[in-house]
């Protein structure tokens, strides 16, 4: 049996090695844009390919530079029950209590987003259009990340109860079999954040709390389905590919009562709402004549770099897919 679960994650591991995989970050910023204001519009718009496109740019500089795995992660548990009130919310105070060493040991994410939030801000008040894009794609990725319950949970890959490989079963193989055809992704306007370390930490403490469902129900269907019809060999982007099979991730959504779909709809309207909330705390600056430089030798050479990091690599730290 434990061979079995240690094929089953080696077959799936490198097919779903990122936080809601690159599908689902990408998808996330692209529906984000439609909940913009016309004045953002008018600039997000044209440039939904680039927002998309570097929505998993974060993920892939995981291979290039070790401090930015914990940018992606908090494990919530290790700080006691719920609602974790031994963690300052706030980064000084939390530094002051538990050391920057240890906080980064278990995962720093909701700090992150308020420096990629204040990087968007002030990229707003300069109107620096390549700057505005850059931050505003990785902004979004960090904000989906923390919705993902296995982002806020020590068991992130199911590796404390047998379950590797539910990470990217979760986050990838459920959006990528029915984000297209079943979800409703369309979800109206952006609301400004008054508070948005509040609503990041409350996304987070929801998503720790969802952690357990995510881990139970799998052990629950796991005993429903012999292990031949766990997985299957299935198309994935145009290639048979060894996978979770199409019933038992039919069965699993099923069972998480909708709970994928939630979380990715919670992500678009957060990432949205912050992306508005920059602008508006930016001053609201006029977007309408800016449009994006071509890249510099420099951004080039950055860009091969993190490609290269990508495909030849190992991860740089922790795995927490
Ligand atoms: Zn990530």
């Amino acid at each position: 049996m434990l061979r079995f679960y240690i094929l089953a994650y080696l077959l799936c591991l490198s097919y779903y090695a990122h936080a809601w995989g690159f599908f689902g970050h990408q998808k996330i910023n692209y529906h984000a844009v439609f909940l913009l204001p016309p004045d953002m519009l008018v600039f997000f718009k044209p440039h939904i390919d680039f927002l998309s496109v570097h929505a998993v740019d974060p993920d892939k500089r995981r291979y290039l530079l070790e401090q930015e795995g914990p940018r992606h992660y908090i494990d919530l548990d290790h700080y006691g029950p719920a609602p974790y009130l031994s963690l300052p919310r706030d980064w000084k105070t939390a530094v002051a209590a538990c050391s920057e060493d240890s906080l980064t040991r278990y995962g720093i994410a909701p700090w992150w987003i308020q420096v990629m939030l204040e990087r968007l801000t002030r990229a707003f008040m300069a109107k620096d259009p390549d700057k505005i894009l850059q931050y505003a794609a990785e902004l979004g990725h960090y904000v989906a990340d923390i919705h993902v319950p296995l982002h806020a949970s020590s068991n992130h890959n199911g590796q404390l109860t047998g379950q590797h490989g539910i990470h990217g079963f979760w986050e990838s193989r459920v959006p990528e079999l029915l984000a297209d055809t079943e979800w409703d992704l369309l979800i109206g306007q952006a609301p400004y954040c008054k508070d948005p370390l509040g609503m990041i930490w409350s996304r987070a403490i929801q998503s720790a709390a969802a952690a357990d469902t995510v881990l139970h129900t799998e052990k629950i269907l796991r005993k429903q389905f012999s292990s031949d019809q766990v997985f299957a060999y299935e198309e994935r982007k145009g290639q048979l590919t060894r996978q979770f099979s199409s019933a038992y991730t039919l069965a699993y959504d099923q069972l998480l009562n909708g709970m994928v779909e939630r979380r990715m709809r919670a992500s678009i309207e957060a990432v949205a709402s912050l992306w508005l909330t920059a602008w508006v705390n930016a001053g609201q600056p006029s977007l309408a004549s800016l449009s994006r430089q071509p890249y510099s030798a420099q951004d080039i050479v950055s860009l091969q770099q993190l490609e290269e990091a990508y495909k030849n690599n190992p991860i740089k730290g922790r795995e927490h897919d």
